[in-house]
């Protein structure tokens, strides 16, 4: 595995490269939900590339930037037994000019649910993997669905900007608890832990409410806030894979969205049906 820093040179080893590119664009302390983005990229392409990259531009005011977690000794070498090929680590002024152009989510999708608590985040989601594509070139790039609205946006971002690369969406990898991985969940204590249970037990409780054919968005998200209680809720919706608000579930189309604060950590989690 060669471990690179530079934008140019990661392009002119790819550019020697014969066969497809699979990328994995991540921000570290990689878990298991990371190791099967890399797995499946294995499965259909010949040279793997992750980037471990925190990206500033993603993080607003007074968000945990600074206290992001960072393993990066832990994540080479969780990389180089997984069989990655290059690993890219760049630093922010590898990445970023000054007063350059940046892309800009679009005003509705980009400023809903997860945008609407963090304005401009996906603006520097956007942007940062705009400029991984372009500097990576992959056939295949994948993404996971449990950053669900993330997921959209690059989708329709590489469809708009008719990019030549193939978004793949990765089931949410769960801990036996049910809890889905992330890497924030360091933050939690172990009280606070057992309380992000809730989320998990929220989601559970909607699909056996749709199973017994209970399609109501408010009844479903009525019964979740119960569930969640005392968490602090963020959102709790229905919307459709095109992220348009339902008001009923359509089975096929339907993604039950939850966020809460876990004392200051913020959860996300979903459930596609
Ligand atoms: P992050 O390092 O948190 O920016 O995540 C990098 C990629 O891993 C993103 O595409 C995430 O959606 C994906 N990812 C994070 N957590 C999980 C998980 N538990 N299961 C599957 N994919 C995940």
């Amino acid at each position: 595995m060669q471990i690179i820093s530079s934008a140019s040179k990661l392009k002119e080893l790819l550019r020697k490269e014969q066969g497809s590119i699979g990328f994995v664009p991540t921000m570290g302390a990689l878990h298991e939900g990371h190791l099967t983005l890399i797995k499946e990229s294995k499965k259909h392409n010949d040279i793997i590339v992750v980037s471990i990259f925190v990206n500033p531009t993603q993080f607003l005011k007074g968000e945990d930037l600074e206290k992001y977690p960072r393993r990066d000794e832990a994540d080479k070498k969780i990389c180089e037994i997984a069989g990655v090929d290059y690993l890219f680590m760049p630093s922010a002024e590898e990445i970023y000019g000054d007063d350059e152009p940046m892309i800009q989510a679009p005003q509705v999708r980009g400023y809903i649910l997860e945008g609407a608590t963090r304005p401009g985040h996906f603006s520097g989601v956007l942007s940062v993997v705009m400029k991984l594509l372009n500097i990576v070139d992959p056939s295949r790039a994948y993404f996971g669905k449990k950053d669900a609205q993330q997921l959209f946006l690059i989708e329709q971002m590489a469809r708009s900007y008719f990019l030549d690369v193939e978004i793949v969406p990765v089931d949410t990898v769960r801990e036996s608890d049910g809890l889905a991985l992330s890497s924030r969940n360091v933050y939690l204590s172990d009280a606070q832990r057992q309380e992000a249970l809730k989320i998990p037990a929220s989601l559970n409780l909607a699909r056996s409410l749709i199973t017994q054919g209970i399609l109501d968005t408010e009844e479903i998200t009525t019964q979740m806030k119960k569930v969640l209680s005392p968490l602090q809720i963020e959102y709790v919706v229905v919307v459709s894979r095109n992220f348009e608000y339902q008001k009923r579930v359509e089975i096929g189309n339907s993604i039950i969205l939850v966020e809460v604060l876990v004392g200051t950590t913020r959860l996300l989690d979903n459930i596609w049906v």
